[in-house]
């Protein structure tokens, strides 16, 4: 029977091809973003504690109120904004179910959305799949900084949306105020709206605040923030988030949340909110992660590779597009193959799978594991 993909230039993410590769040649991954290194115990304590206590039916559909309510606390505390845990805070199961929540909520049929080029896999498909028509504005390389003449020049009386992302995957920009204020400035007098991906909020470096988009006071008016408690607690399997917006943009989140998974899991979220309680556990990411990119950055010294550390996030992005030609996807998987050591070709991160010779490494892992992946880039060859 033929099928009419919905989305026929889409294959497997490079994700999953590259950690299944890793995997088939027990290269150490440092492809797809995620801990190499579990969780506090007492975090995993506290789930077992909820599950056995009997918390294992339908979470209410916006999220426990308690873990609401310490989102609206982790808010104050860290952007110093006011937020209502009724009407404008939303658990979902994972950022990635948060994107799409928000996207499907307010696009509709030939509205174009402006995304950020190279953008984070799961924008444009969300887009496409709603009908709406993504328009690429190129981020300014090598720093992957936003030039705002091309942003004015791609917006239309048919631009609905806006996609952000900072800290940025894969580059690690972190956004500045003025990024801020002229986006603000831009949108001011029109209808568009905003969806900030603000998964890495709490893995910033050398001293940068990341700024929500939520700190500015027009820009707040017209954004869905989405985190995720995945990066933050180093539980990426739980595909636990949320979604901050204002209470007319909930109302049209919750909406598509309520059919796309309706709850997210119920223990999770209440070991979650005890766990929140102390502050502590996540101001304490950017020093934690620093100290894993320092260590990766200065190996990195030693090998051939060209690199600015990152400003954000935990991946760092090298270059070596003066030592040769080899496209960067088969430089990736030759390097899995050859020395042990998978990591992300960032062409895939292109509409047009510009290859820049860029690999993306994502270093959140035991300082061990680093060093080894290290030394056996030393052996690598060009
Ligand atoms: N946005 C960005 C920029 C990401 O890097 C990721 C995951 N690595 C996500 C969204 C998805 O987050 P989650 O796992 O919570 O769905
Ligand atoms: N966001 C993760 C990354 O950039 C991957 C998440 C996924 O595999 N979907 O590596």
């Amino acid at each position: 029977m033929p099928i009419r993909s919905k989305l026929p230039h889409v294959g497997t993410t490079i994700f999953t091809v590259m950690s299944k590769l890793a995997s088939d040649c027990k290269a150490i991954n440092l492809s797809q973003g995620f801990p190499g290194f579990d969780s506090d115990p007492a975090l995993l304590d506290l789930v077992n504690k909820y599950m056995k206590a009997g918390y294992n039916q339908y979470a209410p559909m916006s999220g426990v109120p308690l873990l609401r309510e310490r989102i609206v606390e982790k808010a104050k505390l860290v952007y110093g904004i006011e937020l209502d845990s009724e009407s404008e805070v939303t658990v979902v199961s994972g950022a990635t179910e948060a994107l799409y929540a928000a996207i499907t909520a307010v696009v509709n049929p030939g509205d174009e959305v402006i995304l950020f080029d190279p953008a984070y896999d799961s924008y444009a498909p969300a887009v496409e799949l709603n009908g709406g028509v993504p328009v690429f504005v190129s981020l300014s390389l090598p720093g992957f900084s936003v030039d705002w003449e091309r942003v004015k020049a791609a917006i239309s009386d048919k631009t609905q949306l806006i996609i952000v992302n900072t800290p940025h995957n894969p580059s690690g920009y972190v956004w500045t105020q003025e990024d801020l204020n002229t986006l603000a400035e831009l949108i001011q007098d029109t209808g568009i709206l905003v969806v900030s991906d603000e998964v890495y909020e709490h893995i910033t470096f050398d001293g940068r605040q990341h700024l929500s988009l939520l700190t500015h006071p027009e820009l707040r008016e017209r954004t869905f923030v989405c985190g995720s408690f995945g990066k933050t607690f180093h539980v990426t399997g739980w595909k636990i988030g949320y979604c901050l917006a204002p209470s007319k943009l909930t109302e049209e989140f919750r909406k598509i949340h309520q059919f796309l998974t309706f709850s997210s899991a119920t223990p999770l979220q209440y070991a979650l909110a005890d766990y929140l309680s102390e502050p502590s556990r996540y101001l304490a990411l950017p020093d934690f992660y620093q100290k894993k990119r320092d260590l990766f950055c200065e190996g990195l010294k030693k090998t051939p590779f060209e690199f600015t550390p990152a400003q954000g996030s935990f991946f760092q992005m090298v270059s070596y597009a003066h030592l040769s030609d080899e496209s960067d996807y088969d430089l990736s998987v030759r390097l899995t193959k050859e020395i042990g050591v998978a990591s992300i070709p960032i062409s895939v991160f292109f509409y047009d799978r510009k290859d820049p010779k860029i690999l993306r490494f994502c270093f959140a892992k035991d300082d061990s594991e680093l060093n080894v992946a290290l030394n056996r880039l030393l052996k690598m060859k060009l």
